[in-house]
């Protein structure tokens, strides 16, 4: 069985598992209500929250040991410019193709038709922080505590600054390069081990959140649910696909099958940012993207590339617009588009923080923020769904930007691997 394999196997698994589990749980014997909770508190739950905390322990060394070589390898010169523009644009372009899918859609099922707002609704929002803020938030003053705070857009600039003056260093530079150099591959190695684990981990977390998950919830707020879903799939395989294909030539169900293992990952962890180190192991070692490319667009990406986010943000829009029975006018929905797809910026992709900027879009068109609390019951469903969408945008713009820049290795894009990747970390 090959490892994504495995990982379907384990999620499907735990997903079936944990059904059950919900169900049993409202059993009325003792006995058995016991075993339940000990089970999902005691095993699963620890074993699933273990996994997570190693994923994300790996993101900060990776990405900053990953991007130091990436900026040493580029340089600081026209060419590393033309990439991060083209990559900032691309990213924006889909989140706002994305919000704008969404607005269509929702207009055309009606999700919050007949609903019956509910008084009882109570959210409360975070004040939005302002452009200003959000910009000089990028320039660390400590690198330190940007590491510590997990600051994506500080390791970022560090990184970036600290690999362009390796190479402006001289033998000296060349010395810390390559301690960098090997420091990553062993680094690399430790996404490898993990990614081994990964069957294991998915199942538990899994298992855990769908023995606790009110699938109710879904009935009541099945056509919003289900535009969503509909949206995230015409987005994650249809427009991303078609994009694919036109600007790459390559074949969109081969890099399909390559970025799987990070689509679920991100699915059973809802968070794109502790799904990084596997982005990066799967955009490089399966895809064939160079690092120099993909140790900067993956983690820029998973901070503000959040397709899947901007289009339940949309149908939410939408859907509390119809429920509050507010009119937003065409300019309203402009609104929609150009804050949902900067509320991204700035924000780390971790579970649930969609709706934390869903709350400044509302704001942004006069709704009442109150309406996200009609929504929250499926949001954590649809959470895995949106992650696994917005992992899959940054993989297709990273393979997008690394073809234009002739620095996608052909070969290891078309050998579908077999071979999974810990063998893959091995073999280099
Ligand atoms: N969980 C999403 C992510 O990490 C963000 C969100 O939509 O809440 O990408």
């Amino acid at each position: 069985m090959t490892l994504s394999t495995k990982i379907l196997l384990g999620m499907v698994l735990g997903v079936a598992l944990g059904a059950v589990l919900n169900i049993l749980s409202a059993s009325e014997d003792f006995f058995a209500a016991n075993v339940i909770a000990w089970l999902v508190d005691s095993v699963f739950d620890v074993v699933g929250r273990i996994f997570v905390a190693s994923l994300k322990l790996l993101v900060v060394p990776l990405v900053f040991v990953s991007l130091v070589c990436g900026a040493s390898a580029m340089g600081v010169n026209a060419r590393m410019g033309q990439m991060a523009v083209k990559t900032l644009g691309l990213y924006l372009l889909t989140t706002a193709a994305a919000v704008t899918l969404a607005l269509a859609f929702a207009n055309l099922i009606d999700p919050g038709m007949g609903i019956e707002m509910s008084t009882a609704a109570n959210y409360e929002a975070r004040p939005a922080p302002s452009v200003k803020e959000v910009l000089i938030n990028i320039f660390p003053t400590n690198p330190i505590k940007a590491m510590a705070e997990g600051n994506m857009l500080q390791i970022i600039v560090f990184a970036i600054l600290m690999g362009v003056a390796i190479i402006h260093s001289g033998d000296k530079g060349r010395e810390v390069l390559s301690f960098f150099q090997s420091f990553n591959e062993v680094v690399m190695t430790m996404v490898s081990f993990l990614m081994h684990l990964a069957p294991y981990g998915v199942f538990c977390l899994l298992a855990k959140l769908f023995s606790e998950l009110g699938i109710s919830a879904i009935a009541d707020l099945a056509k919003y649910f289900f535009t969503v879903v509909l949206v995230l799939l015409v987005h994650g395989l249809g427009v991303y696909m078609i994009l694919f294909k036109l600007l790459t030539r390559l074949s969109p169900w081969t890099l399909l099958k390559n970025v799987r293992p990070a689509m679920l990952f991100a699915f059973s962890t809802s968070s794109s940012n502790a799904t990084i180190p596997v982005t990066i192991n799967v955009a490089e070692r399966r895809i064939g993207i160079d690092n120099s490319i993909a140790s900067f667009t993956v983690p820029l990406g998973a901070t503000i590339n959040m397709d899947g986010t901007a289009i339940m943000q949309g149908v939410a829009t939408v859907f509390i617009a119809q429920a509050f029975n507010v009119d937003i006018s065409l300019g309203g929905y402009i609104a929609v588009i150009l804050t949902a797809t900067l509320a991204s910026i700035g924000t780390a992709g971790v579970p649930g923080v969609g709706l934390i900027t869903l709350a400044l879009v509302l704001q942004q068109v006069g709704l009442p923020v109150e309406g996200i609390a009609l929504i929250i019951g499926v949001d954590r469903l649809l959470d895995m769904m949106r992650t696994a969408v917005n992992v899959t945008g940054d993989c297709v713009v990273s393979t997008i930007v690394a073809r234009s820049e002739n620095l996608l290795n052909e070969e290891v894009f078309n050998e579908v691997s077999d071979r999974d990747e810990y063998q893959a970390g091995k073999a280099d």
